[in-house]
């Protein structure tokens, strides 16, 4: 990778980045896509990152298929696949690693301790082995967007960092690795995250700025499903991701819901009663 990479900047030519866990979809397609438009060399890598799950989390049995996401890359035309190995990117000894304070510790952080600082680790030590121009991530994890558009810019790191739109299933169930895991009840309930948000924004149209108000009304919708318990719902700046009382401009409306045993996550970010991708 490192040799292809210096290669690539030799010839002046600019590389696009879209760093993945695998188990691709049309999600991490968009932003193949994206970058395919926007570069002359595309790199992919897939890589399921241990520093960023939990003990108890699924890291063991997270959906892995090499063959057929080297098919999807291939087909979109991708020029290089990179998927190292974990002696290599943490051999043993391994002592160094990258946190954004704050911003790591609230939403979904705050549930998932050492997520962030394993995400931005990983994502550091990737773009120093890649050395992209641009760099791809999607809105769906928006926390972590805004957590790597932070670090990249307090540690003078030379990538752009552009942030594409949640690709979602027919009925708005944003595209998940995770939604493999979903029985066919648990599939039909967690489209109520979507709904939850559509209805959040609906409210917010109409006038309604509060948003302890909002955020009860969407809790209640949520918890009329059987199978859905609410972690998180949560309206915040797109700075800080402090919590807003009393929404104005643009803000960030997150939840994380328990689908049965499967943890889901999805966003909006709205700004005046029009929804908005920020780039
Ligand atoms: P992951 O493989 O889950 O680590 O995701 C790799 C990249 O794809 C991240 O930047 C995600 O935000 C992005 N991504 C995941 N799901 C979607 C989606 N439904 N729409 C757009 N981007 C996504």
């Amino acid at each position: 990778m490192t040799r292809l990479s210096k290669e690539a900047r030799h010839k002046n030519k600019t590389i696009g980045f879209v760093p993945t866990m695998g188990a691709l979809h049309q999600g991490h397609l968009s932003l193949i896509r994206k970058a395919r438009q926007e570069n002359d060399v595309v790199a992919v890598s897939i890589f399921v990152n241990p520093t960023q799950f939990d003990p108890k989390e699924d890291f063991k049995k997270y959906p892995r298929d090499l063959k057929r996401d080297a098919c999807m890359c291939r087909r979109e035309e991708a020029d290089i696949l990179f998927f190292p190995d974990v002696k290599e990117m943490y051999p043993p000894g391994y002592k160094t690693y990258v946190h954004v304070e704050e911003l790591s510790e609230v939403l979904c952080g705050a549930f998932r301790s050492g997520h962030f600082r394993g995400v931005t680790t990983v994502v550091t030590k990737l773009f120093n082995i890649v050395q992209p121009d641009i760099a791809y991530f999607g809105q769906k994890d928006a926390q972590q967007a805004i957590i790597i558009k932070k670090m990249v810019e307090d540690l003078n790191i030379p990538v752009r960092i552009k942030v594409m739109p949640t690709v979602r299933e027919g009925d708005g169930l944003a595209m998940s690795s995770r939604n493999a895991y979903l029985g066919p009840e648990e599939r039909r309930d967690a489209v109520v995250l979507h709904r939850a948000l559509s209805l959040a924004r609906n409210l917010i149209r109409q006038g309604n700025d509060k948003s302890s108000d909002i955020i009860r009304r969407i809790k209640q919708l949520i918890e009329k499903k059987k199978s859905v318990r609410v972690q998180y719902i949560a309206i915040v700046d797109l700075k800080e991701l402090k919590p807003i009382n009393r929404i104005k401009g643009k803000v960030l409306i997150a939840l994380a819901v328990w689908v049965g045993k499967t943890r889901l996550i999805d966003n909006t970010i709205i700004q005046m009663g029009t929804d908005t991708i920020f780039q």
